[in-house]
């Protein structure tokens, strides 16, 4: 395989006028996922040549033939992450070398080439720093979306020989349109995301084509959110569509689903790196429904929350399925869950020290 270091960003600048008058407006209401910034990042592969055209580029359209692999056989992976606009007005990202890892394990298990970790974060720090303006003050963020995508013109099961990378930029709110106030979650019976041995530990898009007849499943009785039980026997919970799932025990100690066929969440990490700064015990076990029911109703369960960079913490208040319902603190947010995510909120956003390293400032912005 070629070299692929010291790849070079042409960049050809394309500002456009923020979509409304003042730039306070335009990051009002932003929802989720629907504005974008003005520029993407993009590098190809081959196998001929290796990594090679890397360039920050007006944001449009790719022509894509219609035998492009990736329409077929989904040979696609992603990541997320966020830009933030710390207190001291430094943009800064989140443990990046993490994500670039992560894309690297995704890569390797769709058969896809593995990008340098340099050349990623190259790629996002040159985004953003063209893309600056687009960084919402406030509580808003900047969310960054890299991917990858088999190219080449084929019908046929094997891997492809051309991908591009690519990363676009969306200035976001909070994910949820409730705030800060506490989740509902469905528990799926009829769906499972993942099997040992499959691609559930993989960020690639077909886990969310799968998730999405569950979600639509969730929708109906009013959940936002899907939570998953394991392939195998049914009785384990695993987490949600996109998100990991912890649960804080009476004791004080946090449970959270092992590693396996879940996504290694960077959030997930950090949650337990902090929960055990603040003393807390934290148990990487398998946790079943029956479990679950029985320690809501004990009194021992007192607060669930979800967690991934797009929502960052969210409380879960209620969890409702086929024949009942449980509710968890109240249906609110609970206290250990505030605590961390403030703890955790504080650190990506520069207003508490950062003991551990993970706050990358982008230099020059
Ligand atoms: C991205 C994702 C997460 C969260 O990962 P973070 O690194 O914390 O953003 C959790 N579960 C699934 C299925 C995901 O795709």
């Amino acid at each position: 395989m070629p070299e692929h270091t010291a790849l070079v960003f042409k960049t050809s600048a394309n500002p456009n006028p923020l979509p409304e008058a003042s730039r306070l407006a335009a990051f009002q209401d932003l929802g989720f996922g629907t504005l974008f910034s003005d520029h993407m990042a993009v590098v190809r592969w081959s196998a001929e040549t290796g990594w090679h055209s890397a360039e920050i580029t007006a944001r449009g359209p790719f022509a894509i033939d219609p035998a492009s692999a990736v329409l077929h056989y989904g040979q696609e992976i992603f990541e997320g992450m966020k830009a933030y606009r710390a207190a001291d007005g430094q943009a800064v990202l989140f443990r990046p070398e993490e994500n670039a890892k992560r894309f690297n394990a995704s890569a390797r298990r769709m058969a896809m080439p593995e990008l340098p970790t340099d050349v990623f974060i190259a790629a996002v720090e040159q985004l953003v720093t063209m893309d600056a303006k687009w960084i919402p003050g406030g509580d808003g963020s900047l969310y960054i979306r890299p991917f990858m995508f088999a190219n080449e013109v084929f019908l046929g099961v094997r891997p492809s020989r051309e991908y591009i990378f690519c990363v676009i930029a969306s200035p976001v709110g909070p994910y949820f349109k409730g705030g800060e106030k506490a989740v509902s979650i469905w528990v799926s019976e009829q769906y499972t995301r993942a099997a040992k041995g499959g691609t559930g530990e993989a960020k690639c898009g077909g886990n969310y084509a799968g998730s999405l007849a569950a979600q639509a499943e969730a929708t109906e009785h009013g959940c936002a959110q899907v939570i998953y039980l394991d392939a195998a026997e049914r009785k384990w919970i695993e987490e949600l569509g996109g998100m990991n799932v912890f649960f804080v025990m009476e004791d004080g100690s946090l449970v959270t689903p092992p590693l396996g066929t879940i996504l290694p969440g960077i959030t997930r990490n950090a949650v337990i790196t902090l929960a055990k700064a603040a003393g807390l015990t934290v148990h990487e076990r398998p946790y079943s429904f029956d479990e679950m029911k029985a320690d809501t109703a004990s009194g021992k369960l007192r607060e669930a929350f979800a967690c991934g960079t797009a929502a960052v913490i969210a409380g879960i208040g209620t969890v409702k399925f086929n024949g009942g319902e449980l509710v968890i603190s109240g249906g609110q947010t609970g206290a250990v869950t505030r605590d961390l995510r403030s703890r955790l909120v504080g650190i990506q956003r520069g207003q508490i020290a950062d003991g551990y390293g993970w706050v990358h400032p982008i230099a020059g912005i």
